[in-house]
């Protein structure tokens, strides 16, 4: 019960966070393929159950609602470092595989609209965009997901699964890259292709309002 629960708040508050950023002032995001990948989301909430919650059950039996209560108020108090690590983990991506400047990468809050971003102008290699979109996924959801399943530690995997499902867009967007060469540009293949348009138009204009 707790644990659908869980997917529904994953779900809703996936839902909620995409709408909120395409009424940040000023940013014209790209609403059909935003729409498109939204409407995706029950895929990252299905494979989580399947990959993470019931391995975990099924090894570990249900949790006592002693352990499912303190589960709770841990990840609650995860979540915003969770989301902070998630959007230093994407800078740091691009900042070691694209070799950009650091100072070339920003990151932004909408507080009103509950949304983080990290973001460049910096051009990047494809696979370069790739590794720093997908760190976040993996450090912080696939493997602690991993780890709570291994280490009976319901609160890694309640944290890793909602990492996973926030990261929806990310594994969309990368996956949308992996038929373009892997060192072409990443600005350039965003020309024709509407999902990396999505990424690059959050980008400029938030960069365009942020006082350097
Ligand atoms: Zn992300």
């Amino acid at each position: 019960m707790v644990f659908i629960f869980a997917v529904f708040l994953a779900v809703r508050g996936w839902h909620l966070v995409h709408r909120q950023w395409t009424s940040v002032p000023g940013v014209s995001l790209n609403a059909e393929a935003m729409q498109a990948i939204m409407r995706t989301s029950w895929i990252p909430a299905i494979a989580g159950i399947v990959l993470i919650v019931l391995p975990y059950l099924v090894t570990w039996g249900w949790p006592s609602h002693v352990d499912i209560f303190s589960a709770l108020v841990l990840v609650t108090w995860m979540i915003v470092p969770g989301v902070i690590a998630h959007e230093f983990l994407h800078a740091v991506g691009w900042w070691i595989a694209g070799r950009i400047p650091s100072h070339q990468i920003r990151f932004a809050v909408a507080v009103r609209q509950v949304a983080a971003f990290a973001y460049t102008h910096h051009d990047l290699r494809i696979w370069a965009f790739q590794v720093g979109a997908l760190l976040p996924v993996v450090l912080l959801g696939a493997l602690p997901a991993a780890g709570g399943v291994l280490l009976h530690e319901p609160a890694l995997v309640i944290f890793g699964f909602l990492m996973l499902v926030a990261s929806w867009s990310d594994l969309v967007l990368a996956s949308s890259t992996f038929k373009y060469p892997a060192r072409s540009s990443f600005n350039h293949c965003a020309q024709g292709d509407a999902r990396l348009q999505l990424f690059a138009h959050i980008n400029d204009p938030i960069m365009d309002q942020t006082p350097s």
